[in-house]
């Protein structure tokens, strides 16, 4: 039997393994709005299975119409949220994740934030991706929507050579072509987890909340990357989808996380170990 994990790195943030013999579920809104929509959600999804809170407050927006997160708005306002995000963390035993957009945020977040997450739009920012990586905090790398699988493992390196080796790398959709876009924003690339991990030694993460952009799609998209050997999910979750102030149309609910939780873990707990 061909076993899952070659030579993988195991990377730990508190009592929660990465990449470990148990696959991880972070979980939590796509922005943070509010002390209150955070609390609630971070207590859902603990209760649902939940390892890792997330929770954007710099948001990568397509249009700049669109709320681009509560950080935007001033550095009070930022500061306010990533409190909100560590003491929700705190209060439900969670590690915290969150995106740095810039080289400007590294410094304001790196307190408040267990995890630094690069997103998508973000991966070919060498210089940022330096800056990151030397606060020392494991990071997770999302991979650009465009990108080859080698360039993805070509950029990671920008992060090992500034002296950080704990890499979470994420697949979160390639572009579609033809009227792909009309069933699911993007197209999970599935066969990219076992060619990864063969090719690397960091732990594989999906996140099929924006790798499909459709919340009937987020349950089918988990199961199979999980079958295909994923370290794990990073799913958003909302009480109120429709109430969201970005992604609402992705965001499943606390219950029907704990469903992704329950069954991902039976198809797993099949997996050769
Ligand atoms: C996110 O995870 O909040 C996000 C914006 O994802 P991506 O960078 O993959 O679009
Ligand atoms: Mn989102």
């Amino acid at each position: 039997m061909i076993s899952m994990l070659p030579n993988r790195q195991v990377i730990r943030v508190g009592e929660i393994e990465i990449g470990g013999r148990q696959p991880v579920f972070i979980a939590g809104p796509c922005a943070v709005e509010s002390r209150g929509q955070l609390w609630r959600i971070a207590a859902g999804v603990k209760q649902a299975g939940a390892h890792i809170l997330r929770g954007g407050i710099f948001k990568p927006r397509t249009s700049v119409h669109s709320f681009q997160g509560v950080g935007a708005k001033s550095e009070r306002e930022a500061v306010e949220a990533l409190g909100w995000l560590k003491d929700a963390g705190q209060a439900f035993a969670m590690p915290t994740i969150t995106e740095v957009r810039c080289e400007s945020h590294i410094a304001l977040v790196a307190p408040y934030s267990d995890i630094l997450q690069i997103g998508a739009r973000n991966m070919y920012n060498q210089d940022l991706l330096v800056a990151v990586a030397r606060q020392g905090k494991p990071i997770l790398f999302k991979r650009h929507f465009g990108a080859t699988l080698e360039e993805f493992l070509s950029f990671a390196e920008y992060i090992t050579d500034a002296g950080n080796a704990d890499i979470i790398l994420c697949e979160r959709g390639i572009l579609s072509f033809g009227k792909g876009q009309a069933f699911a924003r993007y197209t999970p690339d599935i066969v990219a987890v076992p060619i990864l991990q063969r090719l690397s030694r960091f732990p594989v993460v999906v996140d099929p909340s924006h790798a499909t952009g459709r919340r009937n799609l987020v349950f089918p998209m988990s199961c199979a990357a999980i079958a295909a050997g994923a370290c794990g999910l990073m799913i958003e979750v909302h009480y109120a989808p429709a109430e969201a102030l970005s992604d609402g149309e992705q965001m499943i609910t606390p219950d029907e996380f704990a469903e992704v939780v329950r069954v991902c873990r039976l198809i797993h707990a099949q997996l050769p170990a």
